[in-house]
């Protein structure tokens, strides 16, 4: 029995990378397929079109019996229970320390919206694109899934403009050999999403991205945007100072080779405070090829996390998403930058309603994990 406080295994089977591109799964293989990739029951069943939780359970396990293949789902199968009893003891915890941090309460409902690039290796963008196209946009015969030049605006197959809602699978000179659809390696990009809905398609872009035989390697990585135009110039300030201060814990978070990368690099302290004086005079400044990246803001008014090595994981991506979302929300309603000590910020940050306990428990888990 695997450890219940290690997040579980998250590799894709072996079996899924023989996948043909084009593929379509059937509701059995589905079903299993999102199992293996950490969805709960419930979530399988909704994605899947099955009526209940037992029904989706036994179609994974008709699924994983044909495939000869139980140790991915005994991994997995104690899944919800290992989740709710996480929950309550950290709400426990949290309970008898009654303190929410510095973050002031959340009074949003979690609609800022935010985007995701993946980098990726080992597979063409041409079947990348007819993954995320199959897996996205199932009954869609018209290409919504574009493959672009680096920041292209249409599409080298379709010949269309991209527009709002659909995805790209781009040129990126630091991991791939050609923008055409046959060459190898290219970064996936989201259109603008938010919200729940917006968490549940990265989740299932990183699975048939896995389905494609994407991989990673050390020069992928993953961006994330978070919309930060609404802030005042103070809120602004506030976040990126709060940022630098909190970078230990990004790097915590990430793997020892991001920390030193050239297209990621950490600013100084200095650096950051005086980022975050400009930000308060109305200047927002940054170099591109750094962990938090300023410099698409003027374009479309994002910050951007550069920091995490490339990952096709539906639940790493999930939760380094929902922390980011999650501190820019907290300085937009208002908290304010303070000096900083240990980790314990984002369970502070979920406890203040800005994400779920559950996000801040993995992300615990994988500041101990990675501690190792
Ligand atoms: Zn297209």
């Amino acid at each position: 029995m695997a450890d219940p406080a290690q997040p579980l295994p998250m590799e894709p089977m072996p079996h899924f990378e023989q996948v043909p591109h084009n593929f379509r799964l059937d509701q059995d293989q589905q079903a299993a397929y999102f199992r293996n990739a950490g969805y709960t029951w419930r979530e399988v069943a909704r994605l899947t079109g099955f009526g209940s939780e037992s029904g989706a359970r036994a179609a994974a396990n008709r699924y994983f019996a044909s495939i000869g293949q139980t140790s991915g789902y005994v991994a997995s199968q104690n899944l919800d229970a290992r989740r709710s009893t996480r929950r309550a003891s950290a709400a426990r915890r949290r309970r008898q320390q009654n303190t929410a941090g510095v973050f002031v309460p959340n009074p949003s409902n979690g609609e800022r919206t935010f985007g995701a690039e993946m980098e990726f290796v080992g597979a063409t963008k041409s079947a990348v694109q007819s993954a995320l196209q199959a897996e996205l946009f199932p009954n869609d015969s018209a290409c919504r899934v574009h493959i672009t030049h680096y920041h292209g605006r249409s599409c080298l197959t379709c010949g269309n403009m991209v527009e709002a809602g659909e995805w790209k699978v781009e040129h990126d000179g630091s991991v791939d050999n050609g923008s055409s659809p046959s060459s190898i390696g290219g970064e996936v990009v989201s259109p603008v999403l938010a919200g729940e809905q917006g968490i549940d398609l990265i989740r299932r872009a990183c699975v048939a991205m896995q389905a494609a035989g994407a991989r990673v390697d050390r020069r992928t990585g993953l961006h994330i945007h978070v919309k930060f135009d609404d802030l005042t110039s103070a809120q602004q300030g506030n976040y990126i100072e709060a940022f630098g201060l909190r970078h230990n814990t990004f790097d915590a978070l990430v793997a020892r080779s991001r920390r030193t990368a050239y297209y990621c690099g950490r600013p100084s302290s200095a650096a950051f405070q005086s980022m975050a004086d400009d930000a308060r005079r109305g200047t927002i400044r940054s170099a591109r090829y750094q962990s938090l990246n300023l410099s698409a803001y003027g374009r479309i008014g994002t910050a951007e996390v550069r920091y995490h090595q490339g990952t096709v994981n539906p639940s790493k991506v999930e939760h380094w998403v929902r922390l980011h979302v999650a501190l820019v929300d907290s300085f937009a309603a208002g908290t304010e930058a303070s000096t900083v000590d240990g980790h314990d910020w984002i369970a502070d940050l979920a406890e203040a309603g800005y994400m779920p306990t559950e996000s801040a428990e993995y992300l615990s888990g994988r500041i101990s994990e990675l501690a190792r």
